[in-house]
């Protein structure tokens, strides 16, 4: 399981993929509930991504 970074909810990797609600962003893909958080993220994706952080 993994957090849809939209909505919060928890999300299924496999049936996320399955229904094609995904996104790739700076390399790393995030999966969503449905395709309203998807499209959220598609339109601002540096408002909800993780920030790759270094090291500690
Ligand atoms: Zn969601």
């Amino acid at each position: 399981m993994t957090k849809d970074l939209v909505c919060g909810m928890q999300v299924d990797e496999q049936q996320a993929r399955s229904q094609g609600l995904t996104s790739e962003y700076q390399g790393r893909t995030y999966y969503f509930c449905s395709p309203g958080c998807k499209r959220q993220f598609d339109q601002h994706p540096e408002r909800y991504a993780e920030q790759p952080r270094d090291g500690r």
